[in-house]
């Protein structure tokens, strides 16, 4: 199979993308589109499904049109995606009855807080591995038939269908065929109880959603149906099976090559994901990580831990922007002069509060350390160093609470392009740290999992042997000089969380 590709979708969530794949996993075409960002209120982001829908049709002919390749050479279709993002729509119309109420969107915030305050949290902790919070899809669900008009007669009456944006992607790209989902996009739900692989009855309660309307639950690398819907831009489109579907920060952990317990990936955006391969194990965390399904592959589920920085790139985006200390931010690395460039400065950008392990939602930023000889460039190196310090209490807490070392750390978001940043994260890290030559590794984790189904790859073992690597970087920091630098940060970390928003 000289001749083989994998189309991959990446629907993120301002832009979706869609990639092609040769059959070692190289980029071949590529072609992105921005859709609508709906802000009906404050706090509240809804997505139109249809011009997802569209848009990502789109994305497909214009990257199969600027491509010399043969339709009948793709082997599959990979599907990921922003997580959570709920969609409701008519089964016999496929209208969607509310917009796609996307993660990020507070709007269920209320019917959440109820939730808590009645005492559920234990039990849907334990259950799903993660916390009653609007960010996943279940309370979005309630709000639509709470605010719908008969949204809920509908449903009830098996009028309804509910899914994910893989799904729905997949209910459309089959032309109503399929409604299904695969395990890491069903763990996102606060639904789906990852000890039985099951939706949960209980929780279907006390969400108040029916059984009846949620999607199949399968495997993340899997042949769910072929792409008839396509048949518009090409007749062969109709032979095309949809291999993966897999949720947007596993498909990365799989793209990285993370497939052995206690690997690691870490994306630096405009915040920082991190995410651990706990192979069989569903560790349930006290410090804040949420516990999740990473996929379902070759009969077997596996779960990983995960935890987030809310301020990583951004921090280099605000001294661009607001101190206007550089045009670009791949400036800021001209900053990095010596050997030690923030010289004795800390910076701590709690910008919207501090996440894992800290949880201070009041915490607001500061520069601690400075001299009259500090410099520019000394704040620059500082608001550098601070991801990887924030990615480190993030690992350590999983180091802690899965009771294994990291020794392979995966990186790539668009900060990864740093040299200083990646080798300051390798310092204060005992892991391997492995820059892939691809950094769209969330395409790429589908794009593995579809082919995977369909034998573009014969296993695992052959996509690790792929696996193109940039850069590795691994400790280069003395002991004394790495325990000072820690002491500073934490030291920086409690005296930030000592001044509170609230009292000033
Ligand atoms: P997202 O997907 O979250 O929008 P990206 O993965 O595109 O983010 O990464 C963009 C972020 O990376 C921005 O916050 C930007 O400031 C930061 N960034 C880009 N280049 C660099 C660099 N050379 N050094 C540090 N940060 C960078």
């Amino acid at each position: 199979m000289n001749k083989s590709y994998v189309l991959t979708i990446d629907q993120g969530t301002t832009s979706t993308r869609s990639i092609l794949f040769n059959n070692k996993g190289e980029i071949v075409g590529k072609n992105q589109m921005e859709f609508t960002q709906i802000c009906p209120k404050n706090g509240w982001v809804e997505h139109n499904p249809e011009e997802i829908y569209e848009l990502t049709v789109q994305t497909i002919k214009n990257v199969i049109n600027s491509s010399d390749i043969d339709v009948s050479d793709i082997k599959a279709i990979g599907i990921t995606n922003q997580r959570e993002t709920s969609v409701l729509w008519d089964k016999k119309t496929g209208k969607p009855i509310y917009n796609a109420i996307v993660w990020q969107s507070r709007q269920s915030q209320k019917i959440c807080e109820d939730l808590i305050d009645e005492g559920h949290s234990d039990l849907v902790k334990q259950k799903t591995g993660l916390i009653i919070n609007p960010y996943f899809s279940a309370s979005k669900i309630k709000w639509i038939f709470d605010n719908v008009p008969n949204a809920k007669e509908k449903s009830l009456n098996n009028e309804i269908l509910f899914g994910t944006i893989d799904t729905y992607l997949l209910w459309r790209l089959t032309n109503k065929e399929v409604h299904a989902t695969d395990y890491s996009n069903a763990s996102r739900t606060l639904l789906f109880n990852i000890n039985t692989l099951k939706w949960d009855d209980e929780l279907c309660e006390l969400f108040d959603v029916p059984n009846s309307i949620l999607p199949k639950v399968l495997p993340s690398s899997h042949i769910y149906g072929y792409a008839t819907a396509l048949s518009n831009i090409d007749e062969r489109f109709k032979n095309i099976p949809i291999a993966s579907l897999i949720g947007d920060q596993q498909a990365a952990l799989f793209g990285q090559c993370c497939f052995d317990l206690g690997d690691c990936k870490s994306t630096y955006g405009t915040g920082c994901f991190i995410l651990m391969n706990t192979k069989d194990s569903i560790i349930h965390s006290k410090k804040g990580l949420l516990t999740t399904v990473a996929w379902g592959i070759n009969g077997k589920v596996e779960y990983a831990l995960e935890g987030s920085v809310f301020v990583s790139g951004s921090a280099i985006q605000w001294l661009r922007d607001n101190l206007e200390f550089f045009e670009n931010s791949n400036d800021c690395e001209d900053s990095v002069k010596d050997k030690d460039p923030s010289n004795g400065v800390y910076f701590v950008p709690a910008f919207v509060g501090l996440g894992t392990p800290y949880w201070d939602n009041d915490a607001r930023g500061a520069i601690f350390g400075l001299t009259r000889a500090s410099t520019k460039d000394n704040i620059t190196a500082a608001a550098i160093e601070a991801s990887p310090y924030q990615a480190k209490a993030v690992m350590d807490a999983m180091i802690e609470e899965a009771h294994h070392d990291i020794l392979y750390l995966g990186v790539d978001g668009g900060a990864s392009v740093n040299n200083y940043m990646m080798q300051f994260q390798a310092d204060l890290l005992n892991a391997k740290l492995i820059r892939p030559v691809c950094l769209e590794t969330t395409a790429l984790g589908a794009c593995y999992l579809a082919g995977l189904a369909t034998g573009v790859f014969s296993s695992v073992e052959q996509i690790k042997k792929l696996h193109q690597v940039d850069k590795v970087f691994v400790r280069n920091i003395s002991d004394e000089e790495l325990d000072k630098r820690i002491n500073g940060w934490n030291n920086a970390i409690n005296a930030t969380l000592c001044y509170k928003i609230k009292n000033n």
